[in-house]
């Protein structure tokens, strides 16, 4: 089987060739600019390599109920052109073989769990630290949709009494994860790229405490086995062995695991997958799709 996997994001669209195993063949990546302009580019791409199913990890938010007539559609995201673009049902109408879509966090989830750092594990939480911050939920064997798919970016967190922007700069709330601890955040509060600030900075200790109240929000609301943080701003590895230490302090010896207790370091990681966790869970989904 030749597999397609579309990694749709806001900047750019990545598009692969690769096996049902995770292993990538052929990669292009053409900028997000219209549907009309880049998604005659994508199919281009997918129909050269006659590919047999095509899975997509996309930006959202999208509607994931598959009894929803606009299912496998991105609603309201802030790129407004592509708000309400049927994806799915583009790819599957012009490409004419089966397609299958979930959230880029989720595809990366289901690619942890499935081959890296989560694998055999019945469940993880995968999180990216970027642009924006996402998540993505397995539980049970399966992602977690629910009502519409869990939004980890906009988690409402406790602001630090030492933060310098204490508002963070989501549009739509005071205080949210993203608005907080996502790398524009960061640029915004200390004036330089996140990637520019030495690892000495005060920048880290704060975004460490950030990054631990949600490790600590998800451990306490649904119990992960293993929680994946990845993303431009965890290049900061320094960033671990201190979140490490904070979600300890946090949660105050409540929840008593030796996977907690003894082995936080092996609990809250790094990618197995480094850099491809997104485009794997592509073509796993591509392998399940219908
Ligand atoms: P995206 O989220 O757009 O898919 P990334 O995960 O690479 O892409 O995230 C980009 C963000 O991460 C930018 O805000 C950038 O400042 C930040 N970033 C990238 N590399 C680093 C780094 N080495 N250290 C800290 N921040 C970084
Ligand atoms: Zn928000």
């Amino acid at each position: 089987m030749i597999l397609g996997a579309l990694e749709a994001g806001g900047t750019k669209m990545v598009c692969s060739i690769g096996t049902a195993e995770g292993q990538v063949l052929e990669q292009v990546s053409y900028p997000t600019t219209s549907p009309e302009e880049t998604m005659p580019k994508i199919i281009g791409f997918f129909k050269d390599a006659k590919v047999d199913a095509v899975g997509i990890g996309c930006f959202g938010p999208l509607d994931l109920n598959p009894a929803s007539p606009t299912y496998g559609c991105i609603t309201t995201t802030p790129k407004l052109l592509w708000r309400n673009y049927p994806i799915l049902a583009e790819m599957r109408s012009q490409l004419g073989v089966p397609a299958a879509i979930d959230t880029d966090v989720n595809a990366a989830a289901l690619a942890e769990a499935t081959l890296g750092a989560a694998k055999g594990l019945d469940s993880c939480l995968y999180v990216t630290i970027g642009t924006g911050v996402g998540g993505g939920v397995f539980i049970g064997g399966k992602l977690v949709h629910g009502l519409v798919h869990p939004e980890f970016g906009h988690m409402l967190l406790r602001v630090e009494a030492d933060d310098p922007l204490p508002h963070g700069v989501c549009p739509y709330h005071d205080g949210c994860l993203e608005g907080l601890a996502a790398g524009p955040s960061i640029g915004e509060r200390w004036g330089k790229k996140a990637y520019e600030l030495a690892p000495d900075h005060p920048a880290w200790d704060l975004e460490a405490r950030y990054l631990a109240q949600m490790c600590v929000n998800a451990i306490v609301s649904f119990s992960p086995e293993k929680i994946i943080l990845g993303g431009g701003v965890m290049q900061q590895k320094h960033l671990f062995p201190l979140i490490h230490r904070y979600v300890l302090k946090l949660l105050g010896g409540y929840v008593q695991h030796p996977m907690i207790l003894e082995h936080i370091d092996q609990y809250i990681v790094e990618p197995g997958l480094d850099t491809k966790s997104g485009v794997t869970g592509a073509l796993l989904l591509a392998r399940d799709a219908r």
